[in-house]
């Protein structure tokens, strides 16, 4: 298989260590790799974790405090069954750990009535949502720019756009909902592993041999979750279809935070003009002073390991002249902080689900392209499913390589 190879004085050390067995390895635990891992464990596999960090951390594409989930998932349909299912796992997870994961805050979504701007790959990404509110059968409003206006005074349109407000859509609170399921995965039986980096896969004859900076493991399948790092680990039939993306997340102090309250605020995505780029989301001040607001970049690819994470002053006003002013009242130009974070994006922003070419038993995993996280835990639920028994009650087939 393609890869990472141990370098030779690597190897020599690890010939000599003894070799550790499970039935299914996980390599990568962040959204996707916890939710396999906790969903294996749940189904008494002898499986083992590995993460070349300690999660949940700020390296790669599940930390920032907070994601927008949404039933309403107008990149399509076959979207609909994964993030329905999450929104169960994060309530049974919450009940069984005492964690807050989801806030229902509703959600809204703005675009001009007319434009040729995509929303993760989707055309038209409001009038897409509504018209799947409808067909599965999902709570939704359409609100004209006058009734936005008055709701939440907040916000300032134009009065050219179309909006839809879905009351079950919300925030997951990414760090927390990786800790937990990983904590029940351990509770379970599975093996964590943490610091212990992954420097190749390879498959002979049905038996996965995973070697690390600290040993080596021999797993009858194994699971590549590995967000902005896969193609290093998966070789080229992921290199060759996914991109990594530098991201910047920006905290605001509001000047009222009560107004930008959760009780009194929705998670939004706001579409205002013609091109990708005129873009701009946010959620709620959770912590009572600050609201965190963010657009998305697609210009420079960049790797985990080489890109820039640091964000300046003039970045976050640059961000805030082009996105926030004139659209949200009562945001500062000064950003309280910042956090850099990486999407990892195929071609057609669709996931990545399918055993690697030439292999039986390693399976790779792209669950990003931006709109991820609200599909893990039912996608990782899934993929368990799927390793087991070779089917799964949510059909993969979508995510398929071919
Ligand atoms: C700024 C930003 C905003 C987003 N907003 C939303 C949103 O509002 N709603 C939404 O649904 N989605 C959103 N997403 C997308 C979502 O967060 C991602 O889809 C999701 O986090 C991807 O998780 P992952 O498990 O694939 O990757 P990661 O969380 O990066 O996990 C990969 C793991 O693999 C480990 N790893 C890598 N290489 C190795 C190795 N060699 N050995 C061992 N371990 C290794 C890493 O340490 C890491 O822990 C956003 C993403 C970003 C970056």
């Amino acid at each position: 298989m393609e890869g990472v190879s141990p370098p030779p004085s690597a190897r020599a050390t690890l010939a000599s260590m003894k070799i550790d067995t499970a039935d299914v390895a996980v390599i990568g635990l962040g959204a996707v790799g916890s939710a396999v891992l906790y969903q294996l464990a749940r189904r008494g596999v002898r499986a083992v974790g590995l993460d070349r960090f300690a999660p949940p951390h700020m390296m790669g594409s599940s930390h920032g405090e907070s994601r927008i989930t949404r039933l309403t998932a107008g990149e399509g349909e076959i979207y609909v069954p994964l993030v329905r299912r999450s929104h169960e796992i994060w309530r049974e997870l919450e009940a069984a750990t005492g964690a807050s994961l989801m806030r229902t805050t509703g959600g809204l979504f703005i675009a001009p009535a007319k434009s040729a701007a995509k929303h993760h790959g989707a055309a038209n990404f409001v009038a897409a949502s509504a018209e799947i509110a409808r067909r599965f059968d999902i709570p939704y409003e359409m609100l004209s720019p006058d009734e936005v206006m008055r709701r939440y005074p907040q916000m300032v349109l134009r009065g050219d756009e179309v909006a839809i407000h879905e009351p079950s859509a919300g925030t997951l609170f990414p760090e927390a909902c990786v800790r937990a399921q990983l904590s029940e995965a351990q509770r379970l039986g599975a093996m964590v592993r943490t610091d212990e980096p992954v420097l190749g896969v390879t498959e002979t004859s049905g038996v996965v041999r995973i070697e690390t900076a600290h040993g080596v493991i021999e797993a009858g399948q194994a699971v590549i979750t590995a967000g902005p790092w896969i193609a290093a680990l998966a070789g080229s039939a992921m290199a060759e279809r996914t991109r990594v993306y530098r991201q910047v997340l920006q905290w605001f102090p509001c000047d009222d935070p009560t107004a930008f309250a959760p009780e009194r605020f929705p998670v939004f995505i706001w579409m205002y003009g013609q091109h990708d780029s005129d873009y701009l989301y946010g959620f709620p001040a959770f912590d009572g002073r600050d609201i965190k607001l963010a657009t998305e970049f697609f210009e420079v690819p960049t790797t985990a390991d080489t890109v820039n994470r640091s964000v300046t002053p003039a970045e976050s006003r640059a961000m805030h002249d082009r996105h926030v002013a004139g659209r949200l009242n009562g945001v500062p130009r000064e950003a309280s902080r910042a956090q850099v974070c990486l999407y990892t994006v195929t071609p057609d922003s669709r996931f990545i689900v399918d055993r690697l070419p030439g292999h039986d038993c390693v399976a790779a995993v792209s669950a990003c392209s931006g709109h991820g996280f609200k599909h893990s835990a039912g996608l990782g639920e899934a993929i368990a499913q799927w390793v087991l028994t070779g089917a799964s009650a949510i059909d993969l087939a979508p995510f398929r390589l071919s």
